[in-house]
């Protein structure tokens, strides 16, 4: 059963259609890769899903309920950035326990659910520091505890490696994988990095001017691309 289920999503920004009617479902568990060129509307269908960005048009269903009019916190989505968007001020733990104190949770439960997303994320040393004095990939790592301690039903990633330098972004691929993997989240994961997407997903969908051009697995569409477009953007011998 798909766990999200998108139907005909339109997004414009005054005259201009950024997104144009794209149906696509992500099945439970599932790690669906979302990829384009920049500006072709990955972020603005992103935060459409999370309720951050009003729809134009279209449904958005997340476990056959109907999202359209509920707020961010009301649906059963996390979602991590690209900048992190941690709070300066706030230790680590405090970060990823900040969400649960506004949703109302006693301070017993978020110290639990800290402790077991730092516990998965190798956290624990740093839980008192400050975001200031992490590495890259330690800042990466409290953005995705922030995710897991709400324990949400749909995982949402906005090109999350875009700010680590190569050799980190490949070791964190596969730490995400992993972890996506473990706790069995159905995942949308914007990335622009074609080989990302490649190593990473069971399934990718190409957009190209908010157009979705294709969705399979990546060998389908390393094989058999719909068009010149996703085999120019997936490097499909031709
Ligand atoms: P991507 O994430 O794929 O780089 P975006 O979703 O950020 O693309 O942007 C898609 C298009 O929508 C771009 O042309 C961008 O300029 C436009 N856009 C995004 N946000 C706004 C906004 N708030 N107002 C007007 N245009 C926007
Ligand atoms: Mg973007």
């Amino acid at each position: 059963m798909a766990v999200v289920r998108i139907e005909n999503l339109r997004k414009s920004y005054g005259a201009l259609q950024v997104i144009h009617g794209v149906d696509l479902s992500v099945g439970d568990g599932e790690f669906l890769a979302l990829v384009g060129p920049s500006g072709c509307g990955k972020s603005t269908f992103l935060r459409m899903l999370a309720g951050l960005e009003e729809v134009s048009g279209g449904d958005i269903f997340i476990d056959d309920m109907r999202v359209n009019d509920l707020s961010p916190r009301e649906r059963d989505i996390a979602m991590v950035f690209q900048n992190y968007a941690l709070y300066p001020h706030m230790t680590v733990a405090e970060n990823m326990g900040f969400a649960l104190k506004l949703a109302g949770h006693s301070a017993e439960d978020i110290k639990a659910r800290v402790a077991q997303a730092s516990d998965v994320l190798g956290l624990e040393p740093y839980l008192t520091r400050k975001p200031a004095a992490l590495s890259g990939g330690q800042r990466q790592r409290v953005a995705m505890g922030r995710a897991i301690v709400r324990d949400p039903k749909v995982f949402l990633f906005d090109e999350p490696l875009s700010n680590l330098d190569a050799k980190l972004r490949v070791q964190m691929r596969s730490e995400i994988r992993d972890l996506q993997k473990r706790l069995n989240a159905t995942t949308i994961y914007v990335t622009h990095d074609q080989v990302e997407a490649m190593t990473m997903a069971d399934k990718i969908a190409v957009f190209n001017k908010g157009v979705l051009e294709q969705l399979g697995t990546p060998l389908e569409l390393y094989h058999r691309p719909a068009n010149l477009f996703v085999a120019a953007f997936i490097g499909s011998p031709q």
